[in-house]
């Protein structure tokens, strides 16, 4: 597996500061875009909605 890139940093997820967050993507509002960091604990959260979008995708894709 891939290492991404993690530093310390600001959590948007659970708004904890001075963690160690991976960049995530961006995050758009009113035509402007920003950074999303999400530390460890977050991330795991984010890495299973990711799978379940996917594979709920891949459902209906092939219905
Ligand atoms: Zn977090």
């Amino acid at each position: 597996m891939m290492r991404q890139r993690s530093q310390i940093g600001f959590c948007l997820w659970c708004r904890t500061d001075a963690v160690l967050v991976t960049f995530i993507g961006p995050v758009e509002s009113a035509g402007s875009s920003a950074p999303v960091l999400a530390c460890e604990l977050c991330l795991q959260f984010i890495r299973s909605y990711v799978r379940e979008y996917v594979t709920q995708w891949d459902r209906r894709s092939t219905a």
